[in-house]
């Protein structure tokens, strides 16, 4: 079997990795990756459903590549193909729709309908079974390897957390996670392949072990020995995990780097408390600033929904002064998207579009500035890079240990190297 596959990844890196796993297993069986621009006889559509907007790309982008190649076989997996089957299958020239948990089957149906097409079995046998979605119970382990230097890796999928505005639990089903010798041997293959840095993903990662009886910091302390791997960072943590213990350990100089994702929301408790999230203010504060204790210069990223149901302009402005007051070193923004069968949904004092977009400059602004002044106190600090393939314009990149991009002229003898150097 041959043939050219290209796959569309939406989301987040649980999907890139997942994708990516998908894509081996294609090129296993002689296939040829391609880009999704050009014309493949397989394109995957791995979609996203965390905001309407995501839904919407995912319905545009099938149209588009269903036109792009009328005989291609169109499969469409992932979070909004678990959610919304019908809603994909009544697009014209969708061939598959498997859902979260039945992505391993992927490379299986799909050589089964392009059989069909080749006249081995009738296409209606083929058809017979375009949409499959179960209940969420297994785990498929995945980890990418598209990147020289850096591969994603999945720990662990699914969230029993049930904050009032999100959908994901009902995509990815209930917490679960791959057994830590089974990721002390992925993450020897990653090594094996040259790759020098793992970024741990999952949707709750530190939620990890609920279903194996182990924890994330056994995983850690597992992680450190295996030999070729000389970073870890842990791709999103949330704040009411975040133990003493972790910020220990990744404190001590093990290969752990000072790179913090937490997920904030809200800088008002009484929004916090509204959004269902499992901390306040006062608890998020102590979190940064035992992290700051311990590790000065790391970077903490956070993310911040804007315009939840009920922020009104005090809500939103003691949102801003609880991020003055913390000083993270980036914030991911995102404006709250209304999904239908969640609380949030049905609440009342929705905050208009408009001031919701008007919110989202304002804190641009000050995501700006919290960045700058990050970048500032590292100015002049010594810090390894890790240095990537990429080359635009004559120069390459990469990225310290707390995360600051960093450029330099390019030498392809840096790439996958890590070189100590002057920020
Ligand atoms: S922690 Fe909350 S926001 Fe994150 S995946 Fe779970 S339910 Fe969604």
């Amino acid at each position: 079997m041959s043939g050219k596959v290209a796959f569309v990844t939406l989301g987040c890196k649980l999907n890139f990795s997942e994708s990516s796993a998908l894509c081996r297993e294609f090129e296993l069986n002689g296939y040829k990756r391609v880009s999704h621009t050009s014309k493949a006889d397989i394109y995957v559509i791995n979609t996203c459903t965390v905001t309407e907007h995501a839904d919407k790309k995912s319905r545009n982008l099938i149209r588009r590549l269903r036109s792009q190649n009328p005989d291609a076989v169109v499969a469409v997996t992932g979070c909004y193909a678990q959610l919304k089957p019908d809603e994909i299958l009544s697009i014209e020239g969708v061939d598959l729709v498997l859902g979260a948990d039945q992505k391993h089957n992927l490379y299986v149906r799909v050589s089964e309908i392009e059989s069909g097409r080749r006249g081995k079995e009738s296409t209606e046998t083929s058809r017979s079974y375009p949409c499959e979605i179960s209940r969420l119970r297994t785990i498929f382990p995945a980890y990418s390897s598209d990147e020289r230097t850096r591969s994603f890796l999945k720990v662990q999928d699914g969230c029993d957390y049930h904050c009032s505005y999100c959908t994901i639990p009902l995509a990815r089903g209930r917490s679960r996670n791959i057994p830590v010798a089974a990721l002390v041997n992925q993450a020897e293959q990653i090594a094996a392949g040259g790759i020098k840095e793992i970024v741990l993903t999952g949707v709750n990662t530190g939620d990890y072990g609920k279903s194996t009886g182990e924890s994330f910091i056994s995983l850690m302390n597992a992680l450190e020995s295996v030999e070729g791997i000389e970073r870890y960072r842990i791709s999103s943590i949330e704040p009411n995990l975040i133990t003493g213990e972790i910020l220990e350990h990744i404190a001590s100089g093990g290969k752990f780097l000072h790179h913090f994702h937490i997920p904030l929301q809200s800088g008002s408790d009484k929004i916090l408390s509204a959004m269902r999230r499992r901390y306040t203010t006062g608890d998020f504060r102590n979190k940064t600033e035992l992290i700051r204790k311990l590790m000065p210069f790391a970077f903490i990223g956070i993310d911040l929904i804007t315009g939840f149901p009920g922020e009104d302009e005090e809500g939103f402005l003691e949102s801003c002064r609880f991020l003055e007051s913390i000083n993270p070193s980036f914030i991911h923004i995102f404006p709250y998207s209304r999904r239908n069968n969640t609380p949030a949904a049905t609440f009342r004092d929705q905050v208009d579009e408009r001031i919701k977009k008007e919110r989202v400059r304002r804190l641009m602004e000050m995501n700006e500035k919290f960045h700058s002044d990050f970048l500032k106190l590292n100015t002049g600090r010594r810090e390894k890079v890790l240095f990537e393939s990429t080359r635009r314009g004559g120069m390459m990149y990469g990225y310290t240990g707390n995360y600051i991009r960093v450029e330099r002229v390019y030498d392809p003898d840096l790439i996958g190297k890590i070189v100590e150097i002057t920020i």
